[in-house]
């Protein structure tokens, strides 16, 4: 599935211009990508600046790979670009072209009215995975530091936000332990709620030819879909949805009573173990099985491989974070790496998969409600002192309570406490869960701003401001991927119009409102160079690291303090020491909750939603590229032949998925991909996209009460064969070629 493309350029000659370096802009593998001009007689035409990518052969990640989103992400950039700043009085009126002084003029004026009326408890941004880490900074500076309004969060809320509560509370501190080099050093891959071979091609590359080398290395893929990365793994769980920790709770049970618990490290470098040891014991292996809905045998399988292996490496994503007990799972994950000492060694270790190709860069930036930049919390008053000092603020500027997250913004909205909702560079009008609910409060937004690069989106129809803003190949600035390794990202073109940086329209708003000592930046060059001091002395530290470095010695891991430190450790907690206040890992006790809204009488199936490989999200960008349309051209809903039977459904039948909130319709595929009683579809097609096939229509909001992360992956539905009318039919089928 993960179809590479290898780089097979030549090195640069002295007529050549030396490429560009900068990453892949869309999933957090951060593959490194070269940018080169075609090469033209045409003088002008080069004047117009035409670009071929490839795979850069010398970034460490990805090793000159790229998979079909990377290879084409140039046929996007001129497609349905944002050009002009827009501005409306209401909803239902037409946007009208104005200049940036105009825009920039509405937003202060509404700033100011809102702190005057209402307070900084009015503004709510929503940010977003896509920025640059300059970007996020800027964006928190502004926000928390001179608004002294927390409510900044960013759609990592609804990606990644259950891996970082995991991280913190079991390790100490967020940030993945692991690097790609483990995924050609571990015996035995344990994937669970990851889809890697369509999520995160290249990842799934590197790990999938170390095991067909390796005939001892071992893959266990959990996941209630056969999706490509269950096809290609040793052992495949197809559990219950809402069952992992039922799951990982049996493996260690099963991992005690064999005798395969490293007590020395237990002893020595962790806590809780007792309270584990437990609830564990509620878990024998005939009890899980059936839980489950796995053979036992295969749960033995499944603890034997991890009990055998020298080296496990667990690797998650989605199918573990969007769930209402998401940091229940990442730390039952975690657990089974302390029981078993599997953690800061080559090979071995817990290792989410981050979806967004910069969310963490906007961890380590503080863009989420609850956090400061350089890993700081807003609730710990010591990290908010050392921010306002180092911003240079007086003492109690930045607010002590965590701010909103993304549903409480809409909650807000409904209630009319927010003044001014900012949304930049993501689409959550298909993105979010419950999107009925969401698009009524949009509606009732007395003045909402969407910055983005692209016209129109769905969100873009909610708006009464648009700004047009630069977006990957047009800005400069740096990216983060999972393996904690930092890519500057170089602008080759100028962008369209009057687009204009994500930072620079931050910081000008700033400089509006009377803060212009805080942003003299007149480059992202600067915004990094005052960013990286933040970090100084944090779990994330690089204040060795700057454009120029980045630039002459490539990409780089944290933590990394000093221009003598070359290269960077690879790997955290290779010390064994942890960053909680005694130096040890906290083991957690969890009993399994099971899912928020389990199936019942009324609505008898689970529905449960992925991405699919050539897609990237809401496909802002990947929907107007043709490769990628006639790749995935339609939505589609998997359904059991058992299911199907007892429906009376066909293939290629249409079906409504009926939840509590909303329906989405689709064509459907009968496969045993999916297991009995779970229906798939995937979360890619918003109303611009197709008709009545939005997933999150049907989705719930309920969340972790942890990490706040909505359960998106899984909710309670009927399914409706439709009769359609020989019309509709014609029309779908045209749609569907
Ligand atoms: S694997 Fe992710 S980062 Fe790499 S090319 Fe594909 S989409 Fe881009």
């Amino acid at each position: 599935m993960a179809d590479s493309v290898q780089s097979t350029h030549p090195p640069a000659t002295p007529t050549q211009p030396a490429p560009i370096k900068t990453q892949c802009p869309y999933c957090g593998v951060g593959c490194g990508l070269e940018v080169v001009p075609i090469q033209s007689d045409n003088a002008s035409a080069q004047a117009t600046a035409h670009w071929k990518v490839r795979g850069d052969r010398a970034h460490p990640s990805s090793l000159g790979m790229v998979c079909v989103k990377g290879a084409t992400i140039l046929e996007s950039i001129d497609k349905d670009r944002l050009l002009y700043p827009m501005l409306r009085d209401r909803l239902d009126e037409p946007f009208r072209q104005v200049s940036w002084d105009e825009a920039l003029e509405a937003i202060t004026v509404r700033i100011q009215a809102a702190l005057e009326t209402e307070g900084p408890d009015a503004l709510c941004m929503y940010g977003s995975g896509q920025f640059l880490t300059e970007d996020y900074y800027t964006a928190q500076k502004l926000w928390k530091g001179c608004l002294q309004s927390n409510h900044f969060d960013a759609n990592s809320r609804l990606c990644m936000s259950s891996a970082v509560s995991g991280y913190v509370q079991s390790l100490g501190a967020d940030g993945p332990p692991c690097c790609y080099e483990d995924l050609e050093q571990t015996d035995c891959a344990f994937l669970i709620g990851t889809n890697t071979a369509e999520c995160h091609p290249i990842v799934f590359n590197r790990l999938r030819k170390h095991h067909k080398q390796n005939a001892a290395v071992k893959m266990v893929v959990v996941d209630p879909r056969r999706t490509p990365t269950a096809e290609a793994a040793d052992l495949h769980l197809p559990i219950r949805p809402g069952t992992d920790i039922d799951l990982m709770n049996g493996i260690a049970y099963l991992l005690l009573e064999w005798g395969y618990a490293d007590q020395r490290f237990i002893q020595d470098h962790t806590e809780q173990f007792e309270a584990f040891q437990s609830v564990v014991a509620h878990y024998p292996p005939a009890a899980v099985a059936e839980r489950c809905g796995i053979l036992q045998a295969d749960l033995e399988q499944a603890a034997r491989y991890w009990a055998e292996a020298q080296r496990v490496l667990s690797m998650w994503s989605m199918g573990v974070n969007q769930s209402s007990e998401g940091t229940a799972k990442v730390r039952s994950i975690i657990n089974l790496h302390l029981l078993t000492g599997q953690i800061g060694q080559p090979g071995a270790g817990p290792f989410s998969l981050t979806g967004q190709p910069n969310a963490m860069g906007g961890r380590e930036a503080g863009g989420l409600s609850h956090l400061l930049p350089g890993y700081r919390f807003i609730h710990n008053a010591q990290h908010r002192a050392e921010v306002e000092s180092f911003w240079g603020f007086p003492a109690g500027q930045i607010a002590p309570q965590p701010g909103r997250t993304v549903w409480d913004m809409i909650l807000g909205l409904e209630r009319c406490e927010v003044q001014l909702f900012w949304i930049a560079a993501t689409n959550p009008l298909v993105s979010l869960p419950d999107l009925e609910r969401v698009k009524a409060a949009l509606k009732r937004s007395p003045f909402t701003i969407y910055q983005d690069a692209y016209y129109p989106t769905e969100t873009s129809a909610y708006a009464h401001l648009l700004l047009p803003a630069g977006q990957w190949s047009e800005k400069t600035g740096t990216m983060t991927n999972s393996e904690r390794r930092v890519t500057l990202c170089e602008a080759f073109q100028s962008p369209p119009g009057e687009a204009r940086e994500d930072w620079a329209i931050f910081a000008e708003v700033g400089r509006r409102l009377g803060f212009a000592e805080k942003f003299p930046f007149q480059s992202a060059t600067e915004v990094h160079q005052e960013f990286v001091q933040i970090t100084r002395d944090r779990p994330c530290d690089m204040t060795g690291m700057s454009h120029q470095r980045l630039l002459q010695d490539g990409p780089l891991q944290w933590p990394c303090t000093l221009e003598s430190d070359c290269p960077p450790p690879k790997r955290l907690y290779t010390q064994r020491k942890f960053q909680t206040p005694s130096g040890r890992a906290q083991f957690a006790a969890y009993h399994s909750r099971g899912l928020a809204e389990p199936p019942d009488d009324a609505y008898p199936y689970i529905f449960t939603t992925g991405r699919l490989y050539g897609h990237w999200h809401t496909q802002t960008r990947t929907g107007r590229i043709p490769k990628i349309q006639q790749m995935h051209p339609h939505p589609f809903l998997e359904i059991h032949p058992r299911d199907a039977k007892r429906l009376n459904i066909a293939q290629d039948d249409w079906v409504e998925v009926r939840s509590r909130r909303g329906s989405a319709q689709f064509p459907a595929i009968v496969t045993e991909s999916i297991a009995p009683g779970t229906v798939f579809a995937p979360m890619h097609w918003g109303s611009l996209w197709a008709n009545q096939a939005e997933v999150n229509a049907v989705m719930h909001p309920e969340a972790c009460p942890d990490s706040k992360q909505p359960e998106l992956k899984a909710c309670a539905v009927q399914l409706i064969p439709l009769a359609l009318t020989n019309t509709v039919q014609a029309e779908r089928a045209i749609a569907l070629g």
